[in-house]
């Protein structure tokens, strides 16, 4: 009986797979790799998605995807992409990329990035929800929630992005037929990758490519020992970046003080009675922008829907309905009067500004006079 094959590798077939094999490359001198990790791998890989997170990604500027990819941040080993759309492989030799990592034969630590919700293939009946590459033994494809298990215990640290990979987000909405869930409820709260890191959430729907390179960035500064495990929250986000509400930063937050609120999506007042979840939700796009400081959903007209929280979209909906807490906007209407009648007040120029005070009081910063100003007379 012919032997099975265990890989689809085979060094004496010229016709085998390849994958990445950057053993083989000469690696360029790299003067800005500070730490002992010169490379890494980043897996990326993925369930039910509709591939906006890769798309963000790919459209972030602090850093760059491609200053990651070059190395070009002291400190940061280079960072080689096996990514199912941006790899150069495909089919097979793609997969061998997986196989490798799985049997430890990358000759550099790697990281997994789960992007989508992970499905439930037990409910798939006979078939799968999500497959990815051939099971050689048996003839039989793998599912993308087997290669998880496969590949995450072995990674040296696992990323959540997107609201799907962190919590199901859309594809585990109410009356969902895959059972679809996210990456921490697969792998368990007390997962943790071989550097010991939990998995790291970075959710939003689509999420800020920002917030996906900046943290990569600083786990590989922790991975390289040249900085402390970046600060995760009590939902595994990054701290400093979902802390604080949408609202505390968000451009119309004046409006909302004053009590005036918009009743078109194209008006520039507050969006509360629109349906904008902001007061409550932790999102940072208000301060980062979409892209480059750019862009954003309430500096472009939108509502927040709260595309970063767990429950979404379910606990959400109907996105255009007011929010449950919006009887604040009453109070804020009824006090926000007496706020804009106050800021309206200081707005007026002054007597100083109208050029009517003279001497030294006309000069002195006005915090540091001693007496009233005193108008000038005749
Ligand atoms: S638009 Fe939304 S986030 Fe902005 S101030 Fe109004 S309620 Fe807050
Ligand atoms: S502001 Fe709201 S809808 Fe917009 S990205 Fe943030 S959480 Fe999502």
């Amino acid at each position: 009986m012919p032997s099975v094959p265990t890989t689809s590798y085979d060094p004496k077939n010229p016709l085998s797979p390849l994958a990445v094999r950057s053993a083989a490359v000469v690696e360029p001198v790299d003067p800005l790799a500070l730490g002992p990790i010169k490379k890494v791998y980043l897996i990326w890989l993925g369930g039910a998605s509709c591939e906006g997170c890769t798309v963000s990604v790919t459209g972030a500027t602090h850093p760059k995807v491609e200053q990651l990819l070059a190395g070009a941040i002291p400190g940061l080993p280079r960072v080689e992409l096996i990514h199912g759309l941006f790899s150069t492989e495909s089919g097979a030799e793609w997969v061998e990329n997986l196989l490798m990592a799985e049997r430890g034969e990358l000759d550099a630590p790697y990281i997994l990035t789960w992007e989508g919700s992970v499905l439930r293939e037990s409910t798939a009946g006979a078939g799968s929800w999500s497959g990815l590459g051939q099971d050689l033994r048996t003839g039989r494809q793998i599912t993308t929630s087997e290669w998880l298990d496969r590949l995450a215990p072995g990674a040296a640290a696992v990323i959540a992005v997107g609201t799907c990979a962190a919590w199901g987000g859309i594809p585990a909405a109410v009356g969902n037929p895959s059972g679809a869930y996210g990456l921490t409820e697969h792998l368990g709260d007390s997962f943790r990758s071989a550097a010991g890191v939990p998995v790291v959430n970075i959710p939003g729907c689509a999420p800020l490519g920002d917030n996906y390179t900046e943290t990569v960035a600083a786990l590989l500064l922790h991975l390289n020992g040249l900085a402390p495990l970046p600060d995760l929250d009590s939902l595994s986000r990054p701290a400093w970046l979902f802390t604080d509400t949408v609202h505390s930063t968000c451009s119309r937050i004046q409006y909302y003080e004053e009590g005036v609120f918009s009743t078109d999506p194209g008006d520039e007042a507050c969006l509360v009675e629109l349906g904008c979840w902001g007061p409550v939700v932790q999102c940072n796009i208000a301060e980062r922008g979409a892209i480059d400081g750019h862009g954003g959903c309430m500096s472009m007209g939108g509502i927040c829907i709260g595309c970063t929280m767990p429950g979404f979209p379910d606990r959400f909906s109907p996105i255009f309905d007011r929010p449950v807490f919006d009887a604040t906007s009453g109070s804020s209407r009824a006090s926000g009067g007496f706020l804009r009648r106050i800021r309206s007040a200081r707005r007026r120029p002054t007597p100083h500004r109208s050029g009517r005070l003279t001497g030294a009081a006309a000069s002195a910063p006005r915090f540091y006079r001693a007496t009233p100003p005193v108008p000038a007379t005749g």
